[in-house]
């Protein structure tokens, strides 16, 4: 006799996240980018709609957050990195989509910065390195599946290659700047196996039922 739930598989747990971050210089200016969020909310989303147990961490966006899908919000790339090493420590999979600012402000000032306390025409803004999170949370993956992106300008395939070495992860998904706040894409997806998948101008949400599918086939 059988018990109940028997041979019935495990939802895999999926970590997205999304959107850009934001480095405060004061409590009203910030560091940050163009990043609308889409790619990841609809992965979330596809992947939801798979079946998966999805958690989307994710920037300051103007984005809905899809039915069965848990959203933390989160402001700055040390946020980020927080949220992804608590959520990643139970999932098996990540999809690092959020476009985090590398660089924040080395000081973050409590009151409005104003110009006329400068006392000079110019000034410099003095930035520090961010963490890597996908690096970081890569270093200990184990046999989880860690899928970066990379936007790149020109020729990017091998600084995707070396992106992808570099941080760990399985595979890159390789985007245009036409990319950018669009709701279409180009994407190449690199993996660390040296596969390479091209997919040209289709919907994000297409995009993503493909990437999904890189986890859910695991
Ligand atoms: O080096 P680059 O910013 O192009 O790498 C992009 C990939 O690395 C994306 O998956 C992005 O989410 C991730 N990343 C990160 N932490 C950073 C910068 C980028 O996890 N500080």
């Amino acid at each position: 006799m059988s018990s109940p739930g028997a041979g019935r598989r495990r939802r895999p747990r999926v970590v997205v996240t999304a959107g850009p971050t934001r480095e405060h210089v004061d409590p009203v200016r910030y560091l940050s980018n163009e990043s609308s969020g889409r790619m990841g909310f609809a992965i979330a989303r596809a992947a939801a709609r798979a079946g998966c147990r999805v958690t989307l961490i994710s920037g300051p966006v103007h984005q809905k957050t899809p039915p069965g899908v848990r959203r933390i919000d989160v402001v700055s790339a040390r946020e980020m990195l927080a949220a992804v090493r608590a959520e990643f420590s139970e999932a098996d999979a990540l999809y690092m989509c959020a476009a985090v600012a590398d660089w924040r402000p080395a000081r973050r000032l409590s009151g409005k910065w104003r110009a006329k306390d400068a006392g000079s025409r110019r000034v410099s803004l003095e930035l520090v390195r961010n963490p890597d999170i996908l690096a970081t949370v890569a270093r200990r993956k184990g046999e989880r599946l860690v899928v970066g992106f990379a936007l790149e300008t020109s020729s990017g395939v091998r600084r995707a290659r070396a992106k992808m070495a570099r941080k760990g992860a399985d595979y890159i998904v390789l985007n245009d700047s036409s990319a950018l706040n669009a709701t279409r894409a180009s994407v190449r997806i690199l993996g660390r196996d040296g596969s390479r998948r091209e997919l040209a101008d289709l919907s994000k949400d297409r995009i993503a039922r493909v990437l999904v599918g890189l986890c859910v086939e695991r």
